[in-house]
């Protein structure tokens, strides 16, 4: 047996098969998200869902971009990413297209368990993923669970305060939260503020400024952001590991030696020694974790 993946992102739509043990079977079939609204996003899918679907296939698993309802497999919220995504019936929609059972999760949760599962967590029991990508967000799983909350909203961890950030506004309107200094866009935000190069666009670019002392201080005071909030977390949930992953883990030595400090110094004593590592996000980790919640029998 096997499962359609589908991982509706804002820019792409990527659909592929997995198998029961997380191994891709076909090749990942994309297209780009349409921008008018959640009939043609839907339509999108069903389209590429089709072309691959085989007589094998038991279910659909998929990873939307949003604050999801899993229970109903409705979208909750979503950003400006996805126009007109809020309130789209994915599941209601999908099922009776294809007959099949379909689960609905939120990316942070579909990459969390694709990493929990198959990824740098596998074998352990409760795992910590931080994705740090533009913003800071992630998952937490426990026995192959990922905890969703009360209303699909747990793990946007970068949104907790933390004392390097202080004085800062967050892209969520709130001020001193983790990802205003420690997602990407916060640390380049550090480094133009401070007057560095508008040249620079991306963190890896900063990370090779290694002569330019603007941009080892926003790196450094990044890393502290996102290294306090992983000790707090770690003092909190007590994981067997927690796994940094997302475009920033590009963002060189400086980086992750000033993370790695915070986490230190952050965490409980007793806590400070539980591993912490850095780990790549493939473009098939949200489509595994969507099929293995899918293949469990989720709702
Ligand atoms: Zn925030």
């Amino acid at each position: 047996v096997s499962c359609i993946a589908v991982d509706i992102g804002g820019t792409k739509i990527a659909v592929g098969r997995v198998g029961d043990g997380g191994e891709l079977l076909t090749d990942i079939a994309t297209a780009p998200t349409p921008a008018h609204g959640a009939d043609a996003v839907l339509a999108a899918v069903s389209e590429l869902a089709a072309r691959i679907r085989e007589p094998s296939d038991d279910c659909i698993g998929v990873s939307s971009a949003g604050i999801i309802d899993s229970a109903s497999g409705s979208v909750r919220a979503a950003t400006s990413s996805i126009a007109g995504w809020a309130g789209a019936p994915v599941r209601s929609v999908l099922q009776e297209a294809f007959g099949l059972p379909v689960t609905v999760l939120g990316d942070g949760h579909a990459v969390g368990l694709g990493q929990a599962m198959y990824g740098v967590g596998k074998g352990k029991g409760t795992v910590v993923v931080l994705a740090v990508g533009t913003g800071i967000g992630g998952a937490l799983v426990i026995d192959g669970q990922p905890q969703l909350g009360a209303g699909g909203a747990a793990g946007h961890f970068g949104h907790m305060p933390v004392p390097e950030a202080t004085g800062v506004s967050c892209p969520c309107g709130a001020n001193g939260h983790a990802e205003a200094v420690g997602g990407g866009t916060g640390i380049l935000e550090t480094y133009r503020s401070a007057g560095g190069s508008p040249l620079v666009t991306s963190t890896a670019q900063l990370a090779a400024r290694h002569d330019d002392q603007l941009a080892v201080d926003a790196l450094r005071r990044g890393g502290r952001a996102l290294g306090t909030l992983a000790g707090a977390l770690t003092s909190a949930l007590d994981p067997d590991l927690i796994a940094v992953s997302g475009g920033v883990t590009a963002a060189g030595a400086v980086w992750w030696a000033a993370v790695e400090q915070a986490f230190r110094a952050s965490a409980l004593p007793a806590l400070a020694d539980t591993p912490l590592v850095r780990t790549e996000a493939g473009p098939a980790t949200a489509l595994r974790g969507a099929a293995y919640f899918a293949q469990r029998g989720n709702p």
